[in-house]
């Protein structure tokens, strides 16, 4: 049997609400299948953490990652710590240090799930968006120039290489001629005359390796609007760092909102661990209190099952969450219900 190594980091707010509810899943998934077990190692990092010690995870916390299969994180964020020292020191290095270039965002909207689209529940809406994790926008690359001055100038530098753009691009059409899929660019060279007239050569080049994908290609702007109008459309999306933030959002909404958002940061060589995280926040405004939603978590955890191979047992656990939701009984109150976090695991553990 295979033992896969899990680093778990609740984190801040919410988080440790919807983790627990994530790890009890997964070992009731891990002993239902037989062919794997976890070993769950939990650390005590983020905001909490940062006000004892003044840093949001240990020193060699990297080091001490390294040498697990995975990583859950739940959430960090926290009132009165600034948002640039918990997402820099913490999420945004882990990410950068393990080269977690694929962000892995499924729009999918699961029957009975909430959808502000009046033709939402009759029609599926089943996206991947892949989005490049590493430079693009927010490569920190920039100035600012005769700062108070008249004549002031701030300079932010999108970076586009040609090794992080061909391999996000080579990754989204792995995917899909994986799952016999389209892939969509989504870009905007008319109006981004360096970047994104390179990210569509790049596209245009790497889709001649895989004759066999059907491949569109759109402004993001028409995107936005298609992503509303017809979703239906889309299949395996790639795009920036900035587009795909914005738009993953927008997605969000479309399947039900955050309760429902699963994210995962993948590096695909597996030189490294990936990370599995619900999309949203440590939302303070409801933490404490039982309320949230774990169902992002899970779906999360899912992600985390189907990455290690296991693809069968992975869409039984989203089977689960989508059974639940159809049973339309045992909801948190964001999807109008009255059950606590724990009763939503609790049922999605019964179902499996
Ligand atoms: P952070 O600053 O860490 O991002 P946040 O408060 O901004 O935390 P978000 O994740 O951005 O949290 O979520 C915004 C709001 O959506 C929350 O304040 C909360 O009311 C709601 N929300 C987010 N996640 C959940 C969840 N899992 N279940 C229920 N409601 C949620
Ligand atoms: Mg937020």
């Amino acid at each position: 049997m295979e033992t896969l190594k899990i680093a778990v980091i609740p984190g801040d707010g919410i988080g440790p609400e919807v983790i627990a509810e994530g790890v009890k899943i997964l070992k009731r998934t891990a002993e239902l299948d037989g062919r794997f077990q976890f070993d769950f190692t939990y650390f005590p990092w983020g905001c909490e953490y940062y006000l004892q010690h003044g840093r949001m995870m240990d020193e060699d916390g990297i080091d001490q990652l390294k040498a697990f299969d995975a990583i859950y994180l739940g959430a960090v964020g926290y009132p009165g710590v600034p948002d640039h020292i918990s997402l820099w020191d913490l999420l945004l290095r882990i990410r950068k240090s393990f080269d977690q270039y694929v962000n892995i965002r499924p729009i999918q909207l699961l029957n009975g799930a909430p959808c502000p689209l009046l033709n939402g529940s009759k029609e599926k809406i089943n996206m991947l968006f892949i989005r490049e994790n590493s430079e693009g926008e927010y490569s920190g690359a920039g100035d600012w120039l005769f700062k108070g001055k008249p004549e002031e100038v701030v300079l932010q530098t999108g970076v586009f290489s040609r090794k992080g753009t061909e391999r996000i691009i080579r990754y989204a059409f792995d995917t899909a001629k994986k799952s016999g899929k389209s892939v969509t660019s989504i870009s905007k060279a008319n109006a981004l005359n360096y970047s994104m007239v390179f990210w569509d050569e790049v596209f245009e080049e790497v889709s001649r390796d895989y004759p066999d994908v059907p491949t569109y290609s759109y402004l993001v702007d028409a995107a936005a609007m298609h992503m509303i109008n017809d979703p239906q459309r889309f299949e395996v999306v790639v795009t920036s760092n900035l587009f795909g933030d914005i738009l993953t959002d927008l997605g969000a909404a479309l399947a039900g909102g955050m309760g429902l958002a699963a994210g995962a940061n993948i590096n695909p060589e597996r030189e490294y661990p990936s990370m599995f995280e619900p999309v949203h926040g440590s939302a303070p405004d409801i933490a404490g209190k039982g309320m949230a939603n774990p169902l992002a978590a899970v779906w999360s955890a899912s992600q985390m099952v189907d990455f290690f191979g296991y693809e069968d047992t992975g869409k039984t656990l989203l089977d689960a969450i989508e059974t639940l939701l159809e049973e339309n009984r045992v909801l948190t109150p964001d999807l109008g219900g009255t059950a606590s976090t724990s009763e939503v695991g609790d049922r999605v553990s019964d179902i499996l």
